[in-house]
């Protein structure tokens, strides 16, 4: 079976980039239309930015909408309750209503999905093959999302959920489960349980394929859960509100944007769409009639790099999660944000542990990398950190030694020591 070639929806997902924003535009003003004669938040939100529906004509156009943020629509749906004024169907029209932490009440018209299908056909998923789905089936919408996509797809599939790492290896022998959906960490348990069981996963259990979203993926986890399956592995990115929005392909390096929703990288003091490259928040519009979010703000932070991509999809790739808007800092102007400093520092295997640190003198921003080495430190690699730093972040850095074991081992990675008054 070629679980590496071919397209879900090929005539769409090789589109030129051009052809597919043109058809996003098309779709966005008929969604516009029904959500704000439909949705009283919407119409709200349009009344407050002096737009009529019909100034919303470009995907350009759509930067006039101000953005949602995720912690809008906790109050909206405080003040107006259940759903916030944001349901645009009467009630016969919702097949489910998933909570998610805030809380917030999803509702998932009739007939609409959460588009994982393109994904998981993208990861390798085909046609007849039998999985377990181990996301969660209880008020989130994980398992729903996954139980639905892998349905479409036509791959019979166990809705295991997590927990009971046993049983999920007696299903697996049992059924000759091809494929997974759930966590790496989890699936990376249940290989240690089959072990503890002395079988050997490669050769005793049958998987070929897995996709895993809603933790962020290391490339060592990756590796490890390949190599101890023999199975190939990808991941995604969505949000319980939105559902899939990028996925990766066999190539990797990034995600695919989904052609189901519209992802903009915008500034996250402003909501103005940032160029290729730069980090921002992640925003989203969708297409969905029943729960019609637009501009919604997801709070995760991300970048949009285009080019050409060996599989043949013409959409460019989100460069995956880079940290939460919220833990966003601007120094000398610039954002910074965890991940960057982390994307700078992963590969020195001489750094044992750091902290950035932002500090403010004579009204100029300093940034500060205490840095803990194995080893004794030199010149030369406080010289090649800095320079890698400077060109990760945009700004200076300066490097500072600290003695093994200083640093409070409290996870943080960049912290703000500037006071304002
Ligand atoms: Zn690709």
């Amino acid at each position: 079976m070629d679980r590496r070639a071919g397209f879900l929806n090929e005539a769409l997902e090789r589109k030129s980039w051009d052809e597919q924003r043109a058809a996003q535009a098309e779709r966005l003003r008929e969604v516009i239309a029904h959500a704000v004669a439909n949705a009283p938040a919407v119409a709200a939100t349009f009344r407050g930015a002096g737009l009529e529906p019909g100034d919303i004509r470009s995907l350009e156009d759509l930067a006039r909408i101000p953005v949602t943020p995720k912690a809008r629509l906790v109050e909206l749906q405080k003040s107006a309750p259940p759903f916030g004024g944001l349901l645009a169907v009467p009630l016969d029209q919702v097949r489910r209503i998933f909570r998610s932490p805030g809380p917030i009440y999803d509702p998932q018209g009739l007939d609409e999905g959460w588009g994982w299908e393109e994904a998981l056909f993208a990861a390798g998923f085909r046609r007849g093959d039998v999985c377990i789905n181990t996301f969660g089936y209880q008020m989130t919408p994980a398992g729903m999302m996954f139980d639905d996509a892998l349905g479409s797809l036509g791959c019979p599939l166990v809705p295991t959920g997590v927990g009971d790492r046993e049983a999920q290896v007696e299903i697996m022998r049992a059924l000759g489960v091809r494929g997974f959906a759930g966590m790496a960490s989890f699936l990376l348990q249940i290989g240690e349980k089959a072990k503890e069981q002395g079988l050997d996963p490669r050769r005793d259990l049958g998987l070929e394929v897995a996709f895993t979203t809603a933790e962020p993926l290391s490339d060592a986890l990756r590796s490890t859960v390949e190599d101890l399956f023999g199975l190939t592995l990808r991941q995604g990115f969505g949000t319980a509100d939105c559902g899939c929005l990028a996925y990766e392909c066999v190539e990797k390096g990034g995600m695919h944007l989904a052609s189901r929703a519209i992802v903009e990288i915008a500034d996250p003091e402003t909501g103005a769409p940032l160029p290729a490259g730069d980090v921002g928040e992640v925003v989203v519009t969708l297409f969905n009639r029943a729960y019609p979010l637009l501009r919604f703000g997801t709070g995760d932070l991300s970048a949009l790099e285009y080019g050409v991509c060996g599989c043949g999809r013409r959409s460019p790739k989100l460069r995956g999660w880079l940290g939460r808007s919220d833990q966003l800092v601007k120094v000398k102007g610039m954002f910074l944000h965890p991940g960057q400093v982390q994307a700078a520092l992963r590969d020195f295997a001489e750094v044992a542990r750091y902290r950035a640190v932002v500090t403010r003198a004579e009204n100029r921003d300093l940034l500060t990398v205490k840095v803990e080495v194995a080893g004794a430190p030199d010149v030369p690699l406080r010289e090649r950190l800095e320079a890698r730093l400077r060109e990760v972040l945009s700004i200076g850095a300066s490097v500072e030694w600290v003695d093994p074991g200083t640093l409070p081992a409290d996870g943080k990675v960049l912290e703000d020591l500037r006071t304002w008054d």
